[in-house]
């Protein structure tokens, strides 16, 4: 199929890509990398009247670093993250999440702003955004407003964005060096959606484990802070038996609605997240080269 005829516009202010948006009331997409938008176009399932292309508006594939923590342009786009070395080595947790992001042709073109604005519940970067505590920056009618991430995500391919607002980047925190992390996802092929993903950082403190964050994607409508198994691992020991209890507690989570469609089952996935949390947890604490 083909997509349904659209108008095309390509502004080159911020000021005129808002001003198309309230012009359209709510008929009209922003297009960024094209990757989730033109397929959806293609299938039929969006139908709008105009696109407006951000490609030519300036500021918004920058990488600003400062004390308190990173600033993302929203056009920015997988292999930028990629190849920036100074993210590299400052947010280690957020490239390795953004490797795992579909093909090297998809990675290409798709930006952190299409992504979060898309909300797929498989997508990394939403996830990646949640386990950073980040903070995602709208511009609109009204102004501009700093949206945290886990009040961003209302559900599946649904967001806190205003008809007439446009993401114009994304604020994250300073990592902290000492953090022990890892990412974690198992998809049928490599470069499709997961089926279940798992991020997760702690902190040790006198051998003990502290300050865990754990964030779960692909098995709820939008990514989940899972604080029940938080709670569980803050002050633990981080040994092979607490790691693997955290694990079988996260098959058990009632915090998590995991779907069930054609690739696997709502059972399947709770599992898969388990050995998953699990393999991070292992991972995370490997990594630092710690002894156990
Ligand atoms: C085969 C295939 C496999 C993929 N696998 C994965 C995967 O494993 N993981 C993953 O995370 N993604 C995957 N993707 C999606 C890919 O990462 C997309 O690029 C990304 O989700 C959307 O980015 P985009 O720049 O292409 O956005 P577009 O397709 O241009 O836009 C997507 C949506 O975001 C809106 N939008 C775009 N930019 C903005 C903005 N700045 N402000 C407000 N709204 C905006 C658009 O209006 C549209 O609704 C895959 C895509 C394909 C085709």
């Amino acid at each position: 199929m083909k997509p349904a005829p659209f108008e095309y516009h390509r502004p080159d202010t911020i000021e005129s890509v808002i001003k198309l948006l309230e012009d359209y009331g709510g008929d009209a997409k922003i297009i960024a990398g094209g990757q989730s938008l033109l397929p959806m176009l293609a299938f039929r399932l969006l139908a709008p009247s105009a696109l407006v292309d951000i490609c030519r508006v300036p500021d918004l594939n920058n990488t600003t670093f400062s004390e308190h923590g990173v600033a993302l342009g929203a056009r920015l786009r997988w292999v930028d993250i990629e190849r920036d070395l100074q993210l590299r080595s400052r947010y280690p947790l957020l490239v390795a999440g953004v490797e795992h992001i579909a093909h090297y042709q998809i990675r290409n073109r798709g930006t952190i702003g299409g992504s979060l604005a898309h909300a797929d519940p498989a997508a990394e970067f939403p996830a990646l955004v949640l386990i950073h505590e980040g903070q995602i920056q709208v511009q609109g009618v009204g102004g501009s407003r700093l949206i945290p991430a886990d009040s961003f995500f209302h559900g599946m391919l649904t967001t806190d964005l205003a008809e007439d607002e446009i993401i114009t980047g994304v604020h994250l925190p300073a990592w902290p060096s000492t953090r022990y992390w890892s990412f974690k996802e198992f998809a049928r092929r490599t470069g499709d959606f997961a089926l279940a993903g798992v991020a997760l950082h702690f902190q040790l403190n006198e051998g003990r484990i502290a300050e865990p964050r754990i964030v779960a994607f692909g098995i709820d409508d939008r990514p989940v802070i899972l604080a029940p198994l938080q709670s569980i691992l803050d002050g633990a020991l981080p040994t092979p038996e607490t790691f693997a209890a955290i694990g079988a507690a996260a098959t058990k989570l009632d915090v998590i609605d995991p779907p069930s469609d054609l690739q696997a089952s709502s059972d399947y996935r709770r599992a898969i997240l388990g050995v998953l949390v699990e393999r991070a947890l292992v991972d995370a604490f490997d990594k630092r080269g710690g002894a156990r």
